[in-house]
């Protein structure tokens, strides 16, 4: 996007939502927004980078580069339906104030820092090339009509919007969600890996996939265990010929 679009927009986005920072209400000068817009210094600060160590499957977070080749804690012991996932931080500090005040505080506008912060997912040379078909991960109807919007869906926008040059992303919202469950964060390890069974269902009406099978971007504001993203995966395996299945998020539970 030329600067020119970009500074409009800006400027139309700053008379909506005079401009504070997301995690603690600061007020944010207009230079700051251009960098990250609704997140001031010091909370930037708080954020925690998953970095280049990260389970090659789940992508969970290490605290250095492993030189033996070892089990990874959170999915060594499961089969996942997707092939690998990848998330950008740290559940904690403020990335965790700013996605609640995002799903529950009803600051939609908070979408366009988690797109600056998702850029960081392309440091995975697996998501370059393409094509893939990015999938958000549904809401429920009724979560939807209470929230007024899918944070996921707005996380997958903004990935196409900001995507680097030369990707091949179509936005192809394929999932529903039938059945409403307590939220994930509300429950504990052993719960997670069961409360999502018969949850999501394919889209009725699919389009074919192409040759060689679709390549699909799972996005989902936080993956934890990996649950929710391969029981996505699963039911898509079902009615669809799949090529590849990635997960990204911006935050890691
Ligand atoms: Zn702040
Ligand atoms: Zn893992």
């Amino acid at each position: 996007m030329s600067t020119w679009v970009s500074r409009m927009r800006q400027a139309v986005i700053g008379w909506l939502y005079p401009p504070a920072c997301g995690a603690c209400d600061l007020p944010l000068e207009a230079a700051r927004q251009l960098v990250k817009p609704f997140l001031c210094e010091s909370c930037e600060g708080t954020l925690v980078p998953i970095g280049a160590h990260y389970c090659r499957i789940c992508g969970q977070g290490f605290e250095s580069a492993s030189a033996t080749p070892f089990r990874c804690g959170n999915c060594g012991d499961r089969e996942l339906a997707i092939d690998f996932a990848v998330s950008v931080y740290r559940g904690s500090g403020a990335g965790k104030r700013l996605m609640h005040h995002f799903k529950y505080g009803k600051q939609r506008h908070l979408g366009r820092l988690f797109g600056v912060m998702l850029d960081d997912v392309w440091r995975d040379e697996r998501l370059h090339g393409g094509p893939w078909w990015v999938v958000p991960v549904p809401l429920h109807p009724r979560r939807l009509r209470e929230r007024g919007f899918n944070q996921s869906r707005e996380l997958a926008l903004e990935l196409i919007r900001r995507a680097p040059e030369g990707m091949d992303l179509t936005y192809q919202p394929l999932l529903e969600r039938v059945k409403q469950t307590t939220r994930q964060a509300q429950l504990d390890r052993r719960e997670r890996l069961t409360n999502l069974s018969d949850v999501f269902e394919a889209c009725e009406k699919l389009p074919s996939a192409p040759s060689g099978g679709a390549r699909i971007l799972l996005v989902d504001d936080v993956i934890t265990t990996g649950t929710t993203v391969s029981e996505c995966a699963a039911v898509l395996y079902e009615r669809l010929e799949i090529g590849q299945i990635a997960a990204i998020s911006v935050l890691r539970g």
